[in-house]
C-alpha cells in the first residue's frame, strides 16, 4: 500500500507569507499544517505602524495584525506546530520535513521562512546584544525611554524604526555610509523634518562599547577616516535582511544569495515544493508582496495535488 502522507500541505515558517497561504489552503480542504520555529506573523511582529498595507488608511500595528492572519487562519482549521525545520527530503510523492521535534509528511512543501537581519560584525555587537544592541525597535523600544541612540542604515527599515524610536526616546542619531538615504521619499522627509532625530553622513560604526551595558560608538568618517566617538545607550541595527535558507541548500535551486528560485506561480524546481515571501528570489519584500506570494503559492499546491489526484 502506498504511504498516505499527514497533511495535503506543510507550510515552513508563519510569517505573513505562511498565513497568508494557510488560510487559502485550509479554505480549499486542504488538510494544512504551520510549522513556526519562533513566533506566527514573523517580520510584522517587529513593526510598529504598517502605513502602506492597502485597507488600513490609518495604518495598522504589525502585531494586531499577525493575531489576525493567525486567527483567520485557526478559524479555517489550520494546524499548527513549533518546531526549527532542519531538513526537507522532497524528492518523492510524499514529502518529509523534518524538525527538531518530529517528522512531518505532506503531498506539498511551501517555504516561507523569510530571512534575518544582517549584522554589522563589528566589536561589542555580540557582547552588548540584548543590553544596548537591538535589531527590533518596536520589540526593544521602551527600554530605551529618554535616551539617545544610534540607528545604523539608511533603508525603509532604519527611516520606519527610527522615526517609531523618536516616540520614545531623547535623540535618534542615523548614522549612514553614504550621504543619501535609501529609503522611500516619505520616510526621508519625516526624518528630515523630525526634530527629534539627526544624520551623521559617510559614516560607519566601528566599535560599539560600554561597561555591562551600551555607553557609546565609536564612529568613522570613511571620506576623511576621521574616527569619533559618540555617547549613546542604544544601537539598533538595519543593514538589511538576508534569507534564511540554509537547510534548503542541494534540496531546492537557490541564487547566489541563497533566496529560493521560483516560478511566478511560486514552483520551485522540485514538483509540489513551493516558496513565498522574503525568502523568494526577486520578492519585494512588502508585506502585500507576502501576501500575495502566500495566496499563489497555496493555489499552486492545490493544482497540484488535484492533478496528482487525478493520475491516481
Ligand atoms: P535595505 O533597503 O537593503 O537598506 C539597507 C541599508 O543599510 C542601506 O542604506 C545600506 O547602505 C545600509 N548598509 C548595508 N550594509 C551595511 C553595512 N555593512 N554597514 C553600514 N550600512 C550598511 O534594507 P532594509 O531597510 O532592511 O529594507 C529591506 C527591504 O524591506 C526593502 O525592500 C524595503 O523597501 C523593505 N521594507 C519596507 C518598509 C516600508 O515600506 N515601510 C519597511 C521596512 C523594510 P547603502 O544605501 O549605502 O547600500
Amino acid at each position: 500500500m502506498t504511504e498516505q502522507p499527514e497533511y495535503d500541505v506543510v507550510i515552513v515558517g508563519g510569517g505573513a507569507a505562511g498565513l497568508a497561504a494557510a488560510i487559502y489552503a485550509v479554505r480549499a480542504m486542504l488538510k494544512t499544517l504551520v510549522i513556526e520555529k519562533t513566533a506566527l506573523g514573523g517580520e510584522i511582529l517587529k513593526t510598529g505602524d504598517i502605513e502602506n498595507y492597502p485597507g488600513f488608511p490609518e495604518g495598522i500595528n504589525g502585531p494586531d495584525l499577525a493575531a489576525l492572519y493567525e486567527g483567520q487562519a485557526r478559524r479555517f482549521g489550520t494546524e499548527f506546530a513549533y518546531d526549527t525545520v532542519v531538513r526537507l527530503d522532497v524528492g518523492g510523492k510524499v514529502k518529509r520535513v523534518v524538525g527538531d521535534e518530529r517528522e512531518y509528511t505532506a503531498r506539498t512543501v511551501i517555504i516561507a521562512t523569510g530571512g534575518e537581519h544582517n549584522k554589522l560584525e563589528v566589536p561589542g555587537e555580540e557582547e552588548y546584544a540584548g543590553k544596548g544592541v537591538s535589531y527590533c525597535a518596536t520589540c526593544d523600544g521602551n527600554f530605551f525611554r529618554g535616551m539617545d541612540v544610534v540607528v545604523v542604515g539608511g533603508g525603509d527599515a532604519a527611516m520606519d524604526e527610527g522615526l517609531y524610536l523618536t516616540r520614545l526616546v531623547n535623540r535618534v542619531t542615523v548614522v549612514h555610509r553614504r550621504d543619501q538615504l535609501r529609503a522611500s521619499k516619505i520616510l526621508q522627509q519625516r526624518g528630515f523634518d523630525n526634530p527629534k532625530m539627526d544624520f551623521i553622513w559617510d559614516s560607519v560604526v566601528e566599535e560599539i562599547s560600554g561597561n555591562g551595558e551600551v555607553d557609546a560608538v565609536t564612529l568613522k568618517n570613511i571620506k576623511t577616516g576621521e574616527a569619533s566617538k559618540m555617547a549613546a545607550q542604544g544601537v539598533f541595527i538595519y543593514i538589511g535582511f538576508h534569507p534564511v535558507s540554509d537547510y534548503l541548500q542541494g534540496v531546492v535551486e537557490l541564487d547566489n544569495a541563497g533566496h529560493v528560485k521560483t516560478s511566478l506561480q511560486m514552483e520551485t524546481n522540485v514538483p509540489g515544493v513551493y516558496a513565498a515571501g522574503d525568502i523568494r528570489q526577486f520578492s519585494d519584500r512588502q508585506l502585500g508582496n507576502a501576501v500575495g506570494d502566500g495566496i499563489a503559492a497555496a493555489l499552486a499546491a492545490y493544482r497540484y495535488i488535484q492533478e496528482q489526484a487525478g493520475e491516481e
